[in-house]
C-alpha cells in the first residue's frame, strides 16, 4: 500500500515536471541539492530480458531488486531526517539502471551499505548490486565485479573554513578522519604516514568530529565532501585539489557476466538518452565541466 502511494506520488511529480517545462523548453531553476527541480522519471523497459543473469532472474522472479546504497552522504545517497526514502545521484543511477532492467521504482529495495561491507554484502547475496560511491579498483575486482564507471570523483579534504590545510602534504601531525574499508583511508595509510588517521564506519561521524574540533580534516571523495560543505555552509570548506581518481562503478556479484553486460548497457543508454544528465542535474547541480566517463567493459 505504501508502495502504491509512492508510485502515485511519483506520477504526480512527473506531471509537475512536464508542466514545469515551458513551451520553449524553458529550463527549471537550477538544482540546489535537488530541492528545486522535479524528480526525473525513467522509462521502465517492460521488454528487458534478464533471464541469462542468475542474480537478475532471481530478482525478477521475486519482484524485488535489492540495491546497497549509502544513507548519510548528501547529494549522493542520503536519507533526510523525517524521511525513509534515500535520495541523491547514486539513488538516481540505481533507479535509472533498475528501470532499464525492467524494475519499477517500487520494486527496488534499498539496503544501507557502509564502505567496509560492500564486498561482503555482494559476496553473500545480501544485496543484488551496490550503488554507493564505490571506486572501481583491481583489489576489489578480485572479489566483486563492476559496471561503469558512471562518474569520476577524486580524493580531497574537508576542513574548517579558517583552516590553513591546503593539501595532503599539510596533514603532518594532524588528525584526519576517514572510513574503514575506503580507498581514501587506505591512501592516507600508505602515502601520508605522518598524518594521524582516525576511522569510523561512516563519513557523517567524521563530520561530527570535525565540527567538535576533535579532528583537523575529513578525507574522502570531493563529491561526498561537497555535500557536507553545503550542509555546513560557512563552517567547512573543501580544499578543492583532488589528489586521486575515484571512478564510481555499480558493484556486482563476481562472475555474473550477463548482469555486468546488462548494467553496462543500461548506463550507456542513460548517458546517451539524457537520463544521466537529468539525474546529475537533479542531485549534484550543473554538469558544466563534468565529463561522462567511458564505460570500461573489461
Ligand atoms: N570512493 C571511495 C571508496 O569507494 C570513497 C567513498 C566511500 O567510502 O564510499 O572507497
Amino acid at each position: 500500500m505504501k508502495n502504491l502511494k509512492l508510485s502515485i506520488a511519483s506520477v504526480a511529480i512527473g506531471m509537475l515536471a512536464l508542466s514545469g517545462c515551458g513551451q520553449g523548453g524553458t529550463p527549471d531553476a537550477p538544482a540546489e541539492g535537488g530541492d528545486s527541480k522535479a524528480a526525473p522519471e525513467y522509462t521502465v523497459n517492460d521488454k528487458a530480458d534478464v533471464s541469462d543473469s542468475k542474480t537478475l532472474k532471481a530478482a525478477k522472479d521475486a519482484g524485488e531488486l535489492t540495491i546497497g546504497v549509502k544513507k548519510d552522504q548528501p547529494g549522493l545517497g542520503n536519507v533526510k531526517a523525517g524521511s525513509d526514502q534515500p535520495e541523491g545521484f547514486d539513488i538516481e543511477i540505481a533507479k535509472m539502471v533498475a528501470a532499464q532492467l525492467g524494475f519499477k521504482p517500487d520494486q527496488i529495495k534499498y539496503t544501507e551499505t557502509v564502505s567496509a561491507n560492500r564486498e561482503p554484502f555482494l559476496q553473500q547475496g545480501t544485496v543484488d548490486m551496490v550503488v554507493a560511491t564505490y571506486t572501481i579498483n583491481d583489489e576489489r575486482k578480485k572479489v566483486v565485479d563492476f559496471a561503469g564507471p558512471y562518474y569520476v570523483a577524486g580524493q580531497d579534504l574537508l576542513v574548517a573554513e579558517d583552516s590553513d590545510i591546503a593539501g595532503p602534504e599539510d596533514l603532518k601531525g594532524k588528525k584526519v578522519c576517514s572510513v574503514d574499508g575506503s580507498t581514501p583511508a587506505q591512501n592516507i595509510k600508505e602515502k601520508y604516514k605522518d598524518a594521524e588517521l582516525v576511522t569510523y564506519d561512516a563519513y557523517s561521524k567524521c563530520v561530527t568530529d570535525l565540527q567538535s574540533g576533535s579532528v583537523d580534516a575529513v578525507t574522502t571523495d570531493d563529491a561526498i565532501l561537497r555535500g557536507y560543505a553545503k550542509q555546513y555552509e560557512g563552517e567547512f570548506k573543501v580544499v578543492g585539489k583532488p589528489f586521486t581518481e575515484e571512478p564510481y562503478g555499480v558493484g556486482l556479484p563476481k562472475g555474473d557476466k550477463a548482469m555486468r553486460d546488462a548494467v553496462n548497457d543500461a548506463l550507456q543508454e542513460g548517458m546517451d538518452d539524457g537520463d544521466w544528465k537529468k539525474a546529475f542535474e537533479y542531485t549534484l547541480g550543473s554538469t558544466d565541466g563534468v565529463d561522462m566517463p567511458e564505460i570500461d567493459r573489461y
